[in-house]
């Protein structure tokens, strides 16, 4: 028996299909064509082009659609011309036996006359790319509301191309009760939210060899002290709130500290090693691919054949013994097309143990400085907001409460409200790293980073296309570097993100931004007082000898090794994301200022 027709597939579409030298299905069409004949399931498929995949859910459709019925029953959204084509293409090719099938092919740059023509003489699927779809859906030129199957293919692209809003409106117009298939070579945050938006328990395949993803691993190392490193540590975690990571240990007894230390410390967090007993080891796993854990800690042993495909991070927090034990480590990431990173926190004498690795691995590690507390803050901060924009209201559950709740903040504004909102949680990360060190390690010199280019920071690429300026206006003035900074976006009319590093000294200050913005903010100052003074911006080089005293030539300075600002813990950064070390002031100043920033953050 020919295997198409063993998957399901009807005569008359075999031998079409043969016609065109399918003998054999690929894995792709072999794994899902069951799957999706059965009709009653919404379907996630990773599955890069090529793989045969238009035939893995064109033949289930070409069985599903019912052709005596001249309505649109199934909706196929892609992102560009050529796709749309070659899909109505192939269809009308496996279905060349069948009677009454009627594909339209609907996509941007070709006349709409002809498309809403083939649409009106009656059609059943419909291959559509987003933008048109949507125009023929707004002058009501065709009616979705018996839609029974919507594919969603190369979703990621369609996302890249930014066509989530006409998709949304697109969907809008088709049954709740259809079934979705979607398809993507890759699998992003934001494909993931949709599969999630549009979809119900979906049945999920990852096609194609796993982990062909190395080259979506981005491989870091932070360098810190022994001392620090459970410390910087927890600092990366803080950093990366939605964490989903591995974290390997060499020893069982250090996998099983550090695991205890972390579920201390407050966070969902859990050890794998081979004293575990089987029983122990899959109640572990089962929480892990739950997501009721966060972090695995595991020994190489162990965490062998680990197949969790989400994990976002692999942090080595100690460096395997075997170098190719590195290989086997960070691929535990970056599966099935997703991207992912893979850390090493190290000490100094380890860098030559990192150079070997790029060597085996073939590809370079970037070198990453341990975020201070204040970046910490921050990121956990936006984090926070993130989630608030993107939580669901249960609106029937939560209606009966709104009038209590509207009548205890009647008293606060908004910007109150939210302030205590975020305040809520925020403030144990405030609380935490008030006082938080530098906790990367001393170095002579950068002369770890080869090629000699600056290092980023916490992921942040080093820029230094910017203008210094001054500022009339400083510390005695009452201004923090946060009001500063809100100063300066509110009177220039530019974004924050233009403005690099805020040097505030008693009566005035330095600060930093993009050459692109400098003459604007310039102009923009010039009919701005403060309190009734006027206010003065100039260049600042004609002030202070191109940043001979001020905190310009701080970044040379730190990378000069010495360690007292780090010690004294007056290093910070500013809102940049810059490292600083304000040696304009005194030290106590310094600190000061910092906690008085974060007071009002
Ligand atoms: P696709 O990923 O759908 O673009 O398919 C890639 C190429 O593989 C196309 O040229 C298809 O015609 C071809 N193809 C798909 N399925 C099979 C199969 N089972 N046997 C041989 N060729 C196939």
């Amino acid at each position: 028996m020919n295997p198409f027709s063993t998957l399901g597939i009807r005569h008359d579409i075999v031998n079409a299909i043969t016609d065109l030298g399918f003998e054999n299905p690929t894995p792709i069409q072999e794994q899902s064509i069951p799957v999706l004949l059965s009709g009653s399931n919404d379907f996630v498929g990773l599955a890069q082009t090529g793989t045969g995949k238009t035939a893995a859910f064109g033949l289930p459709l070409l069985e599903l659609v019912d052709f005596e019925q001249n309505y649109p029953q199934a909706l196929i959204l892609c992102p560009t011309r050529e796709l749309c084509l070659q899909i109505t293409n192939d269809i009308k090719n496996y279905s060349k036996n069948l009677s009454n099938v009627n594909v339209v092919a609907v996509y941007g740059g070709a006349s709409i006359t002809d498309q809403l023509r083939q649409i009106k003489r009656g059609v059943q699927i419909v291959v559509a790319t987003p933008g048109r779809m949507l125009d023929i859906i707004n002058r009501k030129a065709i009616d979705f509301s018996k839609v029974r199957y919507v594919v969603l293919d190369e979703a990621d692209e369609m996302l890249n191309m930014g066509f989530q809003e006409d998709i949304d409106v697109i969907l809008s117009t088709t049954p709740n009760d259809k079934k979705t298939w979607l398809f993507s070579a890759t699998m992003p945050a934001e494909v993931r939210r949709i599969a999630k938006k549009y979809m119900t328990d979906p049945h999920e395949l990852t096609m194609g060899k796993q982990n062909t993803g190395n080259a979506n691993i981005d491989h870091e190392y932070f360098i810190v002290r022994a001392r620090d490193k459970y410390a910087a540590f927890k600092r990366i975690v803080d950093f990366n709130p939605e964490i989903f990571g591995i974290v390997f240990c060499r020893t069982k007894i250090e996998t099983q500290e550090i695991a205890e230390s972390l579920i201390k410390d407050g966070y969902n967090a859990d050890s794998l090693h081979g004293d575990l007993s089987q029983q122990q080891r899959d109640k572990v796993m089962k929480r892990y691919r739950e997501r009721s854990l966060q972090l695995l800690i595991a020994t190489d042993v162990a965490a062998r054949g680990i197949d969790v495909n989400d994990v976002t991070h692999v942090i080595n927090y100690s460096l395997p013994d075997e170098i190719e034990n590195y290989t086997h480590r960070s691929g535990r990431t970056a599966r099935a097309g997703k991207s992912g990173v893979s850390i090493a926190i190290i000490n100094s004498k380890e860098v030559g143990k990192i150079r070997q690795i790029e060597r085996v691995i073939g590809k370079k590690f970037t070198k990453i400085e341990v975020p201070s507390g204040f970046d910490v803050c921050e990121k956990q901060l936006f984090a926070l907001i993130h989630r608030v924009h993107n939580v669901e209201v249960n609106e029937a559950q939560i209606e009966s409460y709104i009038p209590r709740i509207m009548a205890d903040f009647a008293e606060l504004t908004k910007e109150e409200v939210i302030k205590r909102f975020a305040s809520l949680e925020f403030n144990r990360f405030l609380d935490y790293y008030k006082n938080a060190p530098d906790l990367n390690a001393p170095q002579q010199d950068d002369r770890f980073s080869e090629r000699g280019e600056r290092v980023p920071r916490a992921g942040r690429a080093a820029n230094s296309d910017y203008t210094r300026l001054f500022i009339n206006l400083g510390s005695v003035d009452d201004f923090t570097r946060g009001d500063m900074l809100g100063f300066i976006c509110n009177n220039a009319k530019i974004s924050g993100k233009a403005i690099g590093k805020i040097d505030l000294k008693g009566v005035y200050t330095f600060f930093e931004v993009e050459n692109s913005v400098a003459e604007t903010v310039q102009q923009n100052f010039k009919s701005v007082d403060f309190k009734g003074r006027d206010v003065r911006i100039e260049l600042a080089g004609d002030r202070d000898g191109g940043g001979r005293e001020g905190g310009g030539g701080s970044r040379e300075r730190r990378s000069s090794g010495s360690s007292g600002s780090r010690e004294r813990s007056g290093g910070y950064r500013d809102f940049s994301g810059k490292r600083r070390d304000d040696r304009g002031g005194s030290s106590s100043r310094s600190s000061g200022g910092d906690r008085e920033r974060r007071k009002r953050f």
